[in-house]
Formats: C-alpha cells, structure tokens, sequence
C-alpha cells in the first residue's frame, strides 16, 4: 500500500500509543501520504489534547472528525452510560466522524486512487480482546464505492513500555497528564477506567468530576461498570438510595 501510494491515516486520541503510531508511521511513510485524524471530545477530553497532538505530529495535516453531540448530552438523553461490551461512545463520537472524514478526504483527494489504510495504535498488551485482533485487515464494509481499505494497527506488537521509549527516542514527551499518574488519556472520566485513573481524574478535573457525579445521580446509573457510583469512588460521602442499577 505505501508503493501502491495509498494514504496513511493515524487516528489520534492524544495518548501515548497514538504518539507510538504517529512515530512508526512517520518513520515508515512519506509525508505526502500521511495525515492524522482526530474526534475532539469536547470538555470531557483532556486539556491541551489537540495542542499536543498538533506539536508531535510535526507538518502532517490534521484533520478534526466531529461528532454532532457531546458525550455528556447523549448520556443524559439516553439515562445510561455507555458499557466496555456496548461501547456506543466509541462509535458515536469516534470511529463513525471519524470514516466519515476519511471517505471525504479521500473523494476530495483523488491522488491516492482511493486506496487507505486507517491505523489505529491499539496495542495485543492492553487485553486480551486486543490481543486477538488481527494487526491487518481487509474491510469489506468499507470498500465501497471504488474505495480500497485496509485497517493496520502498527504498533500492535509493543510493549507499554517499548511506547514510552520510542517517545523518548524521538524526543519527544507524552500527553501531561501521565506525568500526574493517569494511565489513560482520552475522555478525562472513561467507562473502561480504573478506579485509581477516576479517582486521579476527579483530583485534576474536581468541576468535571462533580458533573459526571450529579450525572450519575440524575439517571441513575454509574459510569464505572464496577456500578460503584463515582461519588463513592472519589471519596465523596456515598449517595446508595440514588444509584440504583
Ligand atoms: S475514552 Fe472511554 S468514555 Fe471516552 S469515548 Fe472512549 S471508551 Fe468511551
């Protein structure tokens, strides 16, 4: 696909394995047919997400994939959060804007002869789900329409801290908030979390923190699929009688 002059598209969360990919595929293909792709997430991401992702992706166009409503808006009107087996947060305000932008761009850049490969920097260490997926693949559901798609997970086989060392290498420094001990960035309060990460998160973002809680207590349900209600697991006093299932 780069001798075939496809484009090379990194979907980029802001955290360090998006880093990871931004760095392997710099190293592997040209410029001209690199460009990255990020869904902002709006006041539940992270801070300075997008100021990192512009300063370490050097002169690669940036393209922003929007999601027309914010996550917190669509929690409210459904009454439950999203869960790690029904991740609809994902698909809604990540991967659907996402291909959406991608199958425009690549309409509005006919030098690429509709070839793509979308990469993603997940990693085989992060789960066992993960570890089961197959790096390369052929999408069918996407192929349509004279496009050619592939999806690549190039740093599939790194280690976490293989990541780390490759940011280094390439002089270059992660997202701020691992410096503050999270271990994940992308929304500041994630469904798929830890307790330490929410209770860290809540810490850095306390006005965040208590919008996600007052969340919790109007729909009754609990971010954290643990249903140990975030109140609780920040170290606010508990609320039982609210949170109900
Ligand atoms: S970071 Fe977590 S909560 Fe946010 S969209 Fe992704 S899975 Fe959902």
């Amino acid at each position: 696909m780069i001798d075939a002059g496809a484009l090379f598209a990194l979907s980029h969360s802001g955290g360090k394995d998006s880093q990871g990919g931004s760095i392997r595929l710099r190293s592997l293909v040209s410029a001209d047919q690199l460009i990255v792709v990020h869904a902002p997430l709006g006041r539940v991401e992270w801070p300075g997400t997008l100021a990192h992702i512009r300063a370490t992706i050097g002169d690669l166009p940036l393209i922003l994939a929007r999601a027309n409503e914010d996550l917190l808006a669509k929690v409210r009107r459904r009454g439950y959060f999203p869960t790690p087996s029904v991740r609809n947060c994902t698909s809604d305000l990540k991967r659907g804007p996402i291909s959406r932008e991608l199958r425009r761009y690549l309409k509005a850049n006919p030098q690429f002869g509709g070839r793509i490969v979308s990469c993603m920097g997940l990693r085989a260490d992060e789960s066992r789900d993960r570890a089961r997926r197959s790096p390369f693949n052929f999408s069918a559901s996407s192929s349509k329409a004279g496009r050619h798609w592939i999806d690549w997970l190039p740093i599939h086989h790194w280690s976490e801290a293989r990541v780390f060392a490759e940011i280094a290498a390439a002089g270059e420094r992660p997202h701020w908030v691992y410096a503050k001990g999270m271990t994940g960035c992308s929304c500041s309060f994630c469904i798929m979390a830890t307790r330490d990460d929410l209770r860290r998160a809540a810490q850095l973002r306390p006005r965040l923190a208590a919008e996600y809680i007052a969340l919790e207590e109007e729909i009754g349900h609990t971010l954290s699929p643990t249903r140990i209600p975030l109140r609780e697991i920040t170290g606010e006093a508990p609320a039982p009688a609210k949170i109900a299932r």
